[in-house]
């Protein structure tokens, strides 16, 4: 894991040397410091030399100049390495998300992702900066401390140690304790966020129901063991801080007693004495780094941790070693034998046997649940097939690549997403290179014109989250617009005019019926009235395909077909 943590760091070798480097001198010059203090009081100060004085005074201004500057570098671009680092987690993270299946994203809450990408990677990035630096200077300043403290006296500089086997003690148990507490609260945070997300997302559905207090109590719930978890990891995180403080400033002061008693005894001159209390500080500074590092390092390891699970996720649909470009598919679809489960265990589509020609336009009806929508899925591969296999032009889609096949076919859904921009922007989401008289040729077929010429803003009127807000068919009409422009042989229409009040389904259907010519058309549709002019009715139901025919083939056959058709003019 750690060894994996390193390869992080290599794009950014150079920023690190120089951030090393730099905090290696500042903490030899902080060695150096006492040694120059004990010389002074020592030797300078009883020669009287005052120009000396002044000298050396000079020089040590100097040495604290470029103390400064270095340290300057160690922040800045310190924390510059750690940023770097942190920028390029969240770039690979955002890409891989990027090229997850459908199924990564019915199973993962949005809530989650979105505490790896920000919180996650905060301490990651802390880490980066903090670990290896943090670490090799505190051992270097604790030797080096240490060393020069027994040259100066051995007796005194084993009254300094003695204290260190407490400090780990103390450090090790409450790392064990806070890296528990830590992991904890991680996985709080995450179910809070989730609970945002759902809330936030739901929140017509919430207010719709006065489920307001529910929502608030469940909230609650999760907030308060966030606050316990988070709470308990700084309960140990105090303790632990106010222990080390109270060894290092007893051993402090076990030192200034036993040393005025060597001093007294002619054993310490009185600069030794004063380099040794500070060298004492010197010695447990790292001490404080190493435990605020034992907080750092699980924290940032546990973020970790988690990041390279969701990376190592593979997507479950991918592109086939050796795939192909599609070429120019002219929609020719066969489902051989395709049987189809979400989770691998409850089947959905069992032995499907369908046939759909290029040009046809094929409509899909029966109960809800029954699987129309699965179906569709499958044949862009949103989900790959648990058995039997799809053609498109005679050629296993598995074997195609992704982009090319889902490049020739467009789906139009009840649900229409737009992104926070522009409306042209919306609309060129279907061909991100439009030019804009392509842009509102689509729009002018999508029978968009006359809304966006009543528009102040034109195309450039912002929508979605903090712009205009926009009627179901107005949405529906962006859809039909991007796929003017995209433009595929192939069309999958799910429900596309299901909500919305005839009159607006009927200019919608125009545009439709536009946008369906001379290509490969699948239809799913509650509303019967809808799919009279489809070449073909595929009725589905819960045991598969279970008729297909033309409408009045099927009308005359008196099975589940005409049994719907009753049901619905009837009322
Ligand atoms: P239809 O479009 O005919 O209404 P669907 O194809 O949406 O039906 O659903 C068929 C079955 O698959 C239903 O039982 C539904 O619960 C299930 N299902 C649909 N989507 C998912 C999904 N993303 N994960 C798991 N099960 C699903
Ligand atoms: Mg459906």
């Amino acid at each position: 894991m750690i060894q994996r943590f390193f390869t992080y760091y290599k794009p950014h070798k150079k920023l690190f040397m120089i951030d090393f480097a730099s905090a290696v001198v500042v903490a030899l010059l902080e060695l150096a410091f006492p040694l120059a203090v004990q010389w002074f009081i020592d030797t300078l100060l009883p020669g009287e030399d005052w120009s000396a004085i002044v000298s050396v005074s000079l020089g040590l201004l100097a040495l604290y100049v470029i103390s400064t500057f270095l340290q300057f570098i160690v922040n800045y671009w310190g924390h510059m390495l750690g940023i770097n680092i942190e920028t390029d987690m969240r770039q690979q993270l955002f890409q891989h998300v990027q090229k997850q299946s459908f199924k990564f994203f019915d199973n993962t809450k949005t809530g989650h992702i979105m505490s790896r990408v920000t919180n996650d990677l905060f301490d990651i990035g802390e880490l980066a900066h903090h670990g290896p630096e943090d670490l090799f200077i505190a051992v270097m300043t604790f030797f080096g401390a240490f060393w020069i403290m027994l040259t100066i006296n051995v007796k005194l500089a084993l009254v300094a140690i003695c204290i260190l086997p407490f400090l780990v003690l103390l450090m090790v148990f409450s790392n064990l304790k806070m890296n528990k507490a830590w992991n904890k609260m991680y996985g709080e945070i995450a179910d809070v966020n989730g609970r945002v997300e759902d809330s936030v997302s739901g929140a017509r559905v919430v207010q719709s129901f006065t489920n307001e207090k529910y929502e608030i109590k469940r909230f609650k719930v999760n907030n308060q063991r966030f606050r316990t978890a988070k709470l308990a990891g700084y309960k140990v995180m105090s303790f632990s801080s106010s222990g080390i403080y109270m060894m290092t400033r007893l051993i402090t002061l076990a030192v200034l007693v036993v040393g005025a008693w060597l001093s007294y005894h002619k054993q310490l001159s009185y600069g030794e004495l004063v380099g040794f209390v500070l060298y004492v500080n010197v010695l447990f500074k790292p001490v404080d780094k190493i435990s605020a590092l034992m907080e750092l390092y699980p924290k940032g390891m546990a973020g970790f941790k988690r990041f390279t699970e969701l990376i190592d996720q593979d997507p479950d649909v991918q592109d086939a070693n050796g795939a192909i470009e599609a070429g120019s598919l002219t929609g020719d679809i066969t489902f051989e034998n395709v049987s189809f489960s979400y989770d691998g265990k409850n089947p959905v589509l069992q032995n499907i046997d369908l046939e759909i020609r290029a040009g046809e336009t094929v409509a899909f009806v029966g109960p809800s649940g029954a699987g129309k929508t699965t179906i569709c899925s499958l044949i862009p591969r949103f989900y790959d097939v648990t058995a039997g296999k799809i053609k498109m032009d005679g050629i296993d889609i598995r074997e195609l690549t992704k982009q090319s096949l889902r490049s020739q076919i467009g789906i139009v859904q009840q649900d229409v997403f737009l992104f926070t921009g522009t409306l042209k922007e919306n609309i060129a989401y279907g061909k991100l290179n439009a030019s804009d008289d392509e842009i509102e040729e689509a729009a002018k077929l999508a029978h968009l014109e006359k809304f966006i010429d009543s528009l102040p803003d034109g195309y450039e009127t912002q929508i979605g989250e903090r712009g205009l807000k926009l009627s179901g068919g107005q949405k529906q009409r962006i859809a039909i617009a991007r796929m003017f422009l995209k433009n595929p042989p192939i069309l999958i229409l799910d429900e596309a005019t299901s909500a919305l009040d005839t009159e607006t389904e009927m200019i919608i259907q125009n545009a439709l019926t536009e946008l369906a010519k001379n290509r490969t058309t699948l239809v799913i549709a509650h509303r019967l009235a809808t799919i009279r002019n489809a070449d073909r009715i595929v009725v589905v139901t819960e045991e598969g395909i279970a008729e297909q025919g033309s409408h009045e083939e099927l009308l005359q056959q008196e099975g589940v077909f005409a049994n719907l058709h009753r049901v619905q003019f009837q009322n």
